[in-house]
């Protein structure tokens, strides 16, 4: 079950041609594809701008040193996320503060989120990890009260929505990744970010491009994280098909909940309306996940762990400042979930036997 090899054979075509028009336009790197897609996005995403970058990690570490966070500045986000979002927190220079998960979503929570503030606090990164939006009332009223900036890292949640806003424009600023298997991915690396503010987006602009203003004139340390010309133009193509992949994949979610029913399997309900959860990720949670992920195996069935580790307990990053009541949701979590097929490509038959064999799983 390899949804790439199955996509519609119009979209192909379609970015084929689209190579073919780049290659011969003879502009590689930061042109009229760059743009167009860049102001599609930001359309798309209901946000003033967007700047395109070579990755989502960049576009994390972008967003923070545009909005001037750096040396000995604490960032709060959470410890099971995927290990770009830390890293690139650390890259600006600030200091990452490791918050532990709410159990029913296992995106961040926010009492925990609490405990990790200090005096030092500039920002909060809020993941809407597997493609959930978080509550977002909740944090938009915690950054308020503690004059915090909210940054969001929607890598697994484009178009996710609440309350009929879009993931990403809660934020100051937000991060996007384009890496092949996300929601709307790219033939290679690519990322953005959006923002309403038209200082940070220009900052975030001169940042991408070795922090230059204007041609051979550098105010700023910038980066090297351009994005390609082919690879805009590839998203410019997948993107007319976004809305329909992810209205599979929440179809494909809803046969999940309504047929899965194995006692030892915990589904995690989605806890708002159908659209605040894109499903970048269907996640199950089961004491018996590696006996689980054996069987699936031998039935041909792919399924993954996000995330086995999470970020307090890799060894590089073991001495990280964390919520003082610890970490342990998402330790239970990391040794308990498993991501089940849900990509837009799956045929009904594809889906009913996965519903079948999960149902016949018994230990
Ligand atoms: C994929 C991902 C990133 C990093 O994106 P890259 O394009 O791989 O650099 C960051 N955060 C989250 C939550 C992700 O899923």
């Amino acid at each position: 079950m390899n949804g790439f090899s199955v996509e519609p054979e119009d979209l192909k075509l379609c970015q084929v041609a689209a190579c073919e028009r780049v290659i011969r336009s003879g502009r590689y790197v930061l042109g009229s594809e760059v743009l167009n897609f860049e102001k599609n996005w930001a359309d798309l995403c209901q946000a003033n701008y967007a700047v395109a970058v070579a990755n989502g990690m960049d576009a994390i570490e972008i967003s923070l040193r545009a909005l001037n966070i750096s040396c000995g500045d604490e960032v709060i986000t959470t410890t099971m996320t995927a290990f770009a979002t830390v890293l690139a927190i650390i890259r600006a220079g600030a200091v990452p503060v490791l918050a532990d998960i709410d159990l029913k979503t296992a995106n961040m929570s926010l009492d925990s989120a609490k405990r990790c503030i200090s005096s030092k606090t500039k920002a909060i990164i809020l993941v809407h990890l597997y493609g959930q939006i978080s509550n977002m009332d909740d944090w938009l009223d915690l950054v308020e009260q503690e004059n915090i900036t909210l940054i969001e890292d929607c890598a697994q949640s484009h178009l996710a929505e609440w309350k009929g806003k879009k993931s990403g424009t809660f934020g100051r600023v937000s991060a996007f990744s384009f890496y092949p298997t996300k929601n709307l991915g790219a033939l290679g690396d690519g990322g953005a970010l959006i923002t309403s503010s038209p200082e940070i987006y220009s900052h975030a602009l001169s940042l991408r491009n070795y922090g230059q203003t204007n041609r051979y004139i550098h105010e700023k340390l910038g980066l090297n994280s351009r994005m390609d010309e082919i690879q805009a133009a590839i998203l410019s193509e997948r993107l007319k098909y976004l809305k329909s992949f992810i209205e599979r994949r929440i179809q494909i979610a809803s046969e999940y909940f309504e047929y899965i029913s194995n006692p030892v399997i915990e589904l995690l309900k989605p806890q708002f309306n159908e659209h605040s959860h894109v499903y970048h990720l269907f996640v199950i949670r089961t004491n018996h996940r590696d006996e689980l992920k054996k069987y699936l195996d031998t039935m041909q069935i792919e399924s993954f762990i996000h995330y086995p580790i999470p970020v307090h307990k890799q060894n590089i990053t073991a001495n990280l400042m964390t919520d003082p009541e610890g970490l342990r949701n998402a330790e239970a979590h990391a040794n308990a979930c498993l991501s089940i097929p849900c990509h837009p490509q799956m045929t009904d038959d594809e889906v009913k036997y996965v519903i079948k064999a999960i149902n016949a799983f018994n230990i």
